[in-house]
C-alpha cells in the first residue's frame, strides 16, 4: 500500500474511531507478544489516527500510540456486531464514499479485533508491523525518526525540499524517490508514473537533475499522490489512480506508441515500468538545456 493508500485509509479509521472508546481487545496469543500492552488499550479511548508516508499511527488516551506498518499488505475492517445508526447509514451510502469501503469482510486470519462501545468491531488481518510506544517518544523511534517529508502533508513545499535534497553519490532518481527517508508516501507504482509524467529514465543519475528539476519533480509527485488519495477514498482501492507505465509492459504507451519495457534498470531493488522513447536514458546534465543548472 503506498502512501495514499495508507491517508485514505487512516482519514476513515479516524472518522469512525476517533473519540470513541476500546471495549475489548481480542490478540491471538500466538502472533503477539506485545499483548500484554495491546490489551491495555481497553477501556481507553482513541484520540487520533493519522499516517506519515506509509505509516499508521494511533494515539490512545492513556499516553501509548500504536505505530503499524504493511509489510506484505494488510486489510483493515469494520464489522457491526450491533445496529449502529452510522454504519448502517453508511453501508447504505447516506454519507457518501468516506466510511463506505472500510465495511469489508475481515482477513482469513484476523490478528487484531476490537470492539468498540458503539458496536463496531475494527479487525486486522496481515501481515503487519506494529510496534507500541508511548506517544511522547513516538518521533524518537528508529523507524520513523528517519523519515523525509510526507508529501501528503498540508505544508509539503517542493521548493524547500528540493533545496534540501542530499542523496547518497550515484543513487539514481527511482532510488530518490523510493528512499522514505529524503521523501515519505511514494511506492513503486507512484515512482514509475512520477518518472512517466517527468520523462525520466529510472536509471538517470539522481546528479543530473537541476534544482528546478527536482521541484517539478516533487510537485509532479505531490499531484499524482493527491490524485491517489482522492481516488482511494472514492472508491476504496488503494491504486485507483489509472497507471499509464506500471505493470503494462509490451503495451503502446500512449504518448508515443512505443512498447512500455520492464527491467530493474531503476537499481532501486523494484522493478521499473517505463517508455524507452519518451524516458530515454540521460547520463549528464544537458548543456543549453533552459533546466540545466539549480
Ligand atoms: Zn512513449
Amino acid at each position: 500500500m503506498d502512501g495514499p493508500g495508507v491517508k485514505a485509509l487512516a482519514y476513515r479509521l479516524h472518522h469512525l474511531l476517533a473519540g470513541r472508546q476500546v471495549e475489548r481487545l481480542d490478540v491471538r496469543a500466538d502472533r503477539w507478544q506485545a499483548n500484554v500492552l495491546l490489551k491495555h488499550c481497553a477501556g481507553q479511548t482513541v484520540q487520533r489516527v493519522y499516517a506519515h508516508g506509509r505509516w499508521l499511527l494511533w494515539d490512545f488516551s492513556h499516553g501509548l500510540s500504536w505505530i503499524c506498518h504493511p509489510l506484505r499488505g494488510w486489510r483493515w475492517a469494520v464489522e457491526m456486531t450491533v445496529s449502529s445508526p452510522i454504519l448502517n447509514q453508511a453501508a447504505s451510502g447516506d454519507t457518501g464514499s468516506v466510511l463506505r469501503p472500510l465495511l469489508l469482510r475481515p482477513g482469513r486470519r484476523p490478528l487484531l479485533r476490537f470492539t468498540l462501545a458503539t458496536g463496531m468491531r475494527v479487525v486486522l488481518s496481515g501481515r503487519p508491523l506494529l510496534v507500541i510506544l508511548p506517544t511522547a517518544q513516538v518521533w524518537q523511534h528508529p523507524y520513523l525518526a528517519g523519515l523525509g517529508p510526507d508529501l501528503l502533508e498540508e505544508g509539503f513545499s517542493p521548493q524547500t525540499w528540493a533545496a534540501g535534497l542530499h542523496y547518497p553519490p550515484r543513487y539514481t532518481v527511482a532510488q530518490v524517490l523510493l528512499d522514505q527517508q529524503l521523501i515519505a508516501g511514494i511506492g513503486n507504482p507512484s515512482k514509475c508514473e512520477i518518472l512517466f509524467a517527468m520523462r525520466l529514465h529510472p536509471a538517470t543519475p539522481a546528479a543530473v537533475l537541476s534544482r528546478a528539476q527536482w521541484e517539478r519533480t516533487a510537485t509532479a509527485a505531490r499531484e499524482r499522490l493527491v490524485a491517489a488519495c482522492h481516488a482511494a477514498l472514492q472508491s476504496g482501492a488503494a491504486e485507483a489512480a489509472p497507471n499509464r507505465v506500471y505493470d503494462r509492459a509490451g503495451e503502446p504507451c500512449d504518448r508515443c506508441g512505443a512498447a512500455i519495457r520492464a527491467d530493474r534498470s531503476g537499481a532501486d531493488g523494484r522493478w521499473s515500468w517505463y517508455c524507452p522513447a519518451c524516458q530515454a536514458r540521460r547520463m549528464e546534465r544537458t548543456l543549453f538545456s533552459p533546466e540545466s543548472g539549480a
